[in-house]
């Protein structure tokens, strides 16, 4: 019995993992690519991200987690804070970012995520550690790979379906 997304069917595989640089890397493709119309900054309601958005944090999830990774390399198990998804809308200025510069930075952050990941041994993806969202739980890092690549798939289609 593997856990499922409700919302976008993403399945936490373990038999995946060791595919999971090569899809993030096609997901981020994906993504990027619609990265290009004039519709990308409004949001459709005030409490939903705009597809700009979601593409800005979804960059920024690759580049959090490639740190996450190289500190489980380091041995540094010290819990994992938050990210701040929410504030960096603000703090980062995600709806006044370019769409084209933001493209760019999403192929690239899946590109080091994706480098990190396929360095990292086998028996280190089998390590714990206290995965902070949405609640603190005790997670293999394989766990982390498999969902760093639900979060490629998952805000794929946030951005698709505003844009459809
Ligand atoms: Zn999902």
């Amino acid at each position: 019995m593997v856990d499922k997304c409700a919302e976008c069917g993403f399945a936490y595989d373990p038999a995946d993992i060791p595919e999971v640089g090569t899809r993030i890397r096609e997901s981020a493709t994906s993504t990027a690519a619609l990265l290009t119309g004039d519709d990308l900054h409004p949001r459709r309601t005030p409490e939903v991200w705009s597809p700009l958005e979601y593409a800005c944090h979804l960059r920024d999830v690759f580049l959090v987690l490639r740190e996450r990774f190289l500190a489980i390399r380091r041995r540094d198990m010290r819990d994992w804070t938050p990210m701040g998804r929410d504030e960096r809308v603000d703090h980062d200025g995600y709806a006044d970012q370019a769409p084209a510069a933001v493209a760019r930075q999403l192929l690239d952050a899946a590109e080091m995520f994706s480098n990190v990941l396929a360095r990292t041994p086998s028996e280190d993806l089998a390590l714990i550690v206290r995965y902070p969202y949405p609640e603190p739980t005790e997670r293999t890092l394989g766990w982390v790979a498999l969902h760093t690549l639900h979060e490629a798939r998952h805000h794929h289609l946030d951005i698709t379906r505003q844009l459809s």
